[in-house]
């Protein structure tokens, strides 16, 4: 992509920053992404306004984190985080910084951020400042804390975890004195909250190198810090065949290979949300039809169009690699009989009239379940009195 294509729109909030006299530049991770050739995410610009100038300068800014000097600009549809060049200081508890500084100069900005590659910044006319040789570490495909990695992630320890999942993502090497610093500090992981650290290690484990993200993960004895993941033996971590994309594929994933550890416990232990928890229910329903019977109509019917490509993801990456395509299964379910349970034509009214004085139990959502699996599996067609005779010879359980 041309400079042009990138930045042109982030150039004119430079532009209107220094026609108000303030310094500004695009930084972080665009940079390092436009740098390589990769396709670019949120564009952040620094400068060395205040956050109450920036405020006043453009139309529309949403306050998002004034104290820490984050303003939103929205700018043709496209929104931008404008951040007041800034030291932080006083990490106590290895957590946030306890108050950040505003500097005046883009070179201390750059100073505090965690690898070379993300510590570059760009002005409106592509000339990049590189401190501490990000270019050169971008080119070598290497992975360098800014500064001595050791007081690096004594401040910041998500930053160790932040170094494996890049190595992941851009498929980089850690530069041998920032892993070596990781190795020895890796325990410090255990002071950040563990939804930070879930968000990283989705990210790895997303990435397109994740394999080796793993074994970086392994290696530097991050793995040992990682709720669940430290009651396996390094040796015996399965890594999946192809990679994943969500945690409740990676819950699907590991949670079929049963090791002894429940759904409920990795939901625990890394506060995942309901949402992830029954995700992953789904998937490994329809994964244990599959692995029971490969793609039959039941399985067709329980899996929503959205976990299609999930569900193919994980059996793929448990090496069951015969299962069919996305688009195939799509069109095999579009073939079934009914789509949804409101489709069939004997609903639980039907049912209560046919079994009337009976005491209302469970069975009357075992039977209608029943009666669903029958017309998918065209044991009966999907017809009220044809349904109606079905039930008279299959009737519910007395419970
Ligand atoms: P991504 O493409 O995943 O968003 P990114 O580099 O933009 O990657 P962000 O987490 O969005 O990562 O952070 C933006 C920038 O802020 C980084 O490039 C880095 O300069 C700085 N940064 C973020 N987190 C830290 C941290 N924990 N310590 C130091 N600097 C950080
Ligand atoms: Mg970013």
């Amino acid at each position: 992509m041309s400079l042009k294509d990138a930045f042109s729109r982030a150039f004119e909030i430079i532009e209107t920053i220094e026609g108000h006299g303030g310094q500004a530049y695009i930084v972080g991770g665009s940079v390092r992404d436009y740098l390589s050739e990769r396709p670019i995410g949120d564009i952040d610009i620094a400068t060395s306004l205040l956050p109450e100038q920036v405020q006043q300068i453009f139309d529309k800014v949403i306050p998002i984190g004034i104290e820490h000097g984050t303003v939103m600009v929205r700018h043709r549809s496209e929104s931008y985080e404008v951040t007041t060049f800034r030291k932080e200081e006083g990490y106590e508890d290895y957590r946030h910084p306890d108050h950040v500084r505003f500097v005046s100069k883009i070179e201390d900005d750059l100073a505090r951020r965690d690898f070379t590659m993300n510590a570059m910044a760009m002005d409106r006319h592509g000339e990049v400042t590189d401190p501490y040789g990000g270019r050169d570490d971008l080119i070598a495909g290497k992975i360098r804390a800014v500064g001595d990695p050791r007081e690096r992630f004594e401040e910041d320890p998500l930053r160790m975890l932040r170094a494996v999942r890049f190595a992941s993502q851009l498929q980089f090497d850690i530069e041998a004195n920032t892993f070596e610093a990781i190795q020895q500090k890796a325990h410090l992981l255990k002071h950040i909250a563990v939804e930070r650290v879930a968000v990283e290690t989705e990210k790895l484990y997303k990435g397109i190198g994740y394999k080796a993200g793993i074994r970086f993960m392994i290696e530097t004895n991050l793995m040992k810090q990682l709720p669940v993941f430290r009651d396996y033996t390094a040796e015996r971590l399965p890594v999946p065949e192809v990679r994943l994309h969500s945690w409740s594929e990676m819950l699907a994933f590991y949670l079929i290979l049963d090791n002894g550890i429940e759904l409920k416990d990795w939901v625990k232990q890394w506060k995942l949300s309901n949402a992830i928890k029954r995700e992953s229910e789904t998937l490994i329903l329809c994964m244990r039809m599959y692995i029971n019977q490969e793609v039959s109509p039941w399985l067709l019917y329980n899996l929503p169009d959205s976990f299609i490509a999930p569900f193919v993801r994980v059996m793929k990456a448990l090496k069951y690699l015969d299962v069919p395509g996305v688009e195939d299964i799509q069109n095999r379910k579009r073939q079934l009989p009914v789509q949804d349970k409101n489709d069939i034509t004997f609903q639980a009214q039907d049912l209560l009239r046919l079994y009337e004085g009976k005491e209302r139990g469970p069975w009357i959502a075992s039977t209608l379940r029943r009666i669903e699996q029958a017309v998918v599996e065209q044991r009966v067609p999907n017809d009220y009195e044809k349904i109606k005779e079905w039930v008279k010879w299959n009737p519910p359980a007395n419970s």
